[in-house]
């Protein structure tokens, strides 16, 4: 290559590379005003809450960081939480309105991260009850069918290789965005004995079943010594290739992640962690360190988002979420559509709004920063990839197909030659 040719090209790929540029300009401007768990203001404003709440609970640092210390003392009551963060007398009474229909209960952790300076901040969306709770009783109880899917024990069994172990209906913190609220119910109960063993049972008698997920309610509310028990069970099961453990507690407590649980996560390994982050104000300097130390303990971490109205239906925010999830130890994994659930409709967007997320997702990031966006089709019938439309048409010999940046391209479609053939 000659001078001429090398300047000629490197002029070429300067000017794509300010294309390129330009195609993230709006996301660079808005990035840094989309408040993150480590964002300067809101450490500040969180440790004033925390230290708030341990004078309230006459409390030390060392119960703070204690997850049974979290967990007993979650914050349930109004009278508690208005001590807590800014609540208008609008907000109390739905609060006691909705309360009597729909649980409430909240970590002093995560009540920590409320931000009072934002109206809608997500946070509080997430874990405060509001009154279109109750306004708008519209909705399933159970969309995904489960009852017609639990062939023994506790289980849901929706896959041909793999099902799910329902252990508990108890969570750090009850979501207002629950999709199995009607598991959640008005007292925390943990699955008796029994009825896990039976679950262990049903897997030993089904070899086909490699993969058990185990979720609830929040697995990690059981104790370091009933999780022992039952991981010791499943991965005794030969057939059985791994366990999965499906928790938001890693956002709502990561206090939970003590020494005694990392141990048991090298234990039994491979164990892997499907977490609920959906929003980066979650992701906090504690939230960083619990996955770190699982990522040390190697246990892979994936996040299943939930898309939700007000909170990350919005192409920068979950960018940026997936962006700090990754700088956090957590592969993107699922970004599932909300279903129709009765008391959180209100957080329900249209499959637009996810459609439009994917497409801001695919090109203008890593691949390893998209995960898969899914609707969840009706009575169980199991997870729907949706994506934007890629293939335009496919005809013989060769396909159109759309780019990231929405330039048509004609594509070869050969027919496949046997392998042989090519060695004749
Ligand atoms: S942690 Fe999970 S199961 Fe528990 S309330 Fe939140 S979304 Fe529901």
């Amino acid at each position: 290559m000659d001078c001429n040719t090398n300047s000629k090209s490197r002029e070429i790929s300067l000017g794509r590379a300010k294309e390129l540029h330009s195609r993230i300009e709006d996301y660079l401007k808005v990035k840094d005003q989309i408040i993150k768990g480590t964002t300067k203001k809101q450490m500040i404003s969180a440790k004033a809450k925390k230290e708030k709440i341990l004078k309230m609970f006459d409390a030390t640092e060392e119960d703070w960081n204690n997850w049974k210390w979290q967990l007993k003392n979650r914050i349930s009551d109004v009278d508690v939480l208005k001590e807590i963060i800014y609540l208008s007398d609008k907000e109390l009474e739905d609060i006691r309105q909705v309360g009597k229909q729909f649980r409430w209960s909240i970590s002093p952790y995560y009540a920590s991260l409320i931000d009072d300076d934002n109206k809608y901040c997500p946070v509080k969306l997430m874990s405060i009850p509001t009154g279109v709770e109750i306004e708008d009783l519209e909705g399933d109880t159970d969309p995904m069918g489960e009852e017609f899917t639990n062939p023994a024990g506790s289980i849901t069994r929706r896959y041909p290789d793999r099902l799910i172990i329902n252990v508990t209906n108890e969570c750090a913190m009850y979501c207002r965005h629950c999709q199995r609220r009607r598991n959640i119910g008005g007292v925390d109960r943990h699955q008796p004995r029994e009825v896990l063993q039976e679950s262990i049972d049903y897997i030993r008698d089904n070899p086909e079943i490699r993969d058990v997920l185990i979720t609830g309610g929040d697995p990690l509310t059981l104790s370091n010594d009933m999780l022992d028990w039952l991981l010791k069970e499943i991965t005794a099961i030969e057939t059985v290739d791994y366990v999965r453990l499906g928790s938001r507690t890693l956002v709502t407590m990561p206090q939970r992640v003590d020494d005694e649980f990392l141990e048991m996560m090298e234990k039994y390994s491979p164990i892997f962690i499907n977490t609920h982050f959906n929003h980066p104000q979650e992701i906090t300097p504690e939230t960083i360190e619990a996955c770190r130390k699982l990522a040390k303990a190697g246990v892979p971490l994936g996040n299943q988002a939930v898309l939700l109205n007000g909170v990350n239906n919005d192409k920068f925010v979950m960018r940026l979420l997936n962006h700090e999830l990754l700088k956090s130890k957590v592969r993107p994994y699922y970004i599932f559509h909300a279903k129709h659930v009765i008391g959180t409709t209100h957080f329900n967007t249209s499959i637009d709004d996810g459609i439009e997320i994917m497409e801001y997702l695919r090109g203008y990031t890593s691949g390893m920063a998209i995960p898969t966006y899914i609707v969840n089709a009706p009575k169980g019938r199991g997870k729907t990839p949706i994506l934007p439309q890629y293939m335009v048409s496919r005809g013989k010999g060769f396909v159109k197909i759309r780019t990231w940046e929405g330039k048509m391209v004609d594509y070869p479609n050969h027919e496949t030659r046997p392998i042989e053939s090519y060695f004749e």
